[in-house]
């Protein structure tokens, strides 16, 4: 069963979760959630860690929140940036998205118009699990 979650729906989670961003150093929060072929959400906030490589965006952390509660395609993946302009995801999740199916990416601040991408724009030319494939 598929349910379908309005964009704005979406974005409101994820602005939400970015409240609970840990950003002792940038004090950038971003908060994401990302919906699995279910329809399920699952938020993620960017974690910041004194040894800066150990931080994790919320967009990494929304899907591995996601795959751990058992979700193993996500279909759609939602962004907000309390503290500044469109955050776009970084290689890394945009890598993360391309393992897990996301086909759609919104992006949005507070009070901006959201901003709805492929991950085919994102991230073209990727590499991808089926790659792998015997
Ligand atoms: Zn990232």
């Amino acid at each position: 069963m598929n349910r379908a979650v309005a964009p704005e729906a979406l974005l409101e989670l994820a602005a939400d979760a970015a409240t609970r961003a840990y950003v002792p150093y940038s004090s950038f929060r971003v908060g994401a959630v990302a919906v699995d072929d279910d329809g399920n959400t699952h938020c993620g906030a960017n974690i910041e860690n004194a040894a800066y490589p150990a931080t994790i965006c919320a967009e990494a952390n929304a899907i591995t929140t996601a795959v751990a509660a058992g979700a193993r395609r996500i279909a759609t993946v939602a962004v907000v940036c309390l503290d500044g302009d469109l955050c776009t995801p970084c290689g890394n999740c945009r890598q993360i998205m391309r393992e897990f199916g996301v086909e759609t990416v919104i992006l949005s601040t507070p009070e901006g118009e959201p901003l709805a991408m492929t991950l085919n724009e994102l991230l073209p030319m990727s590499f991808g699990p089926e790659a792998l494939d015997a």
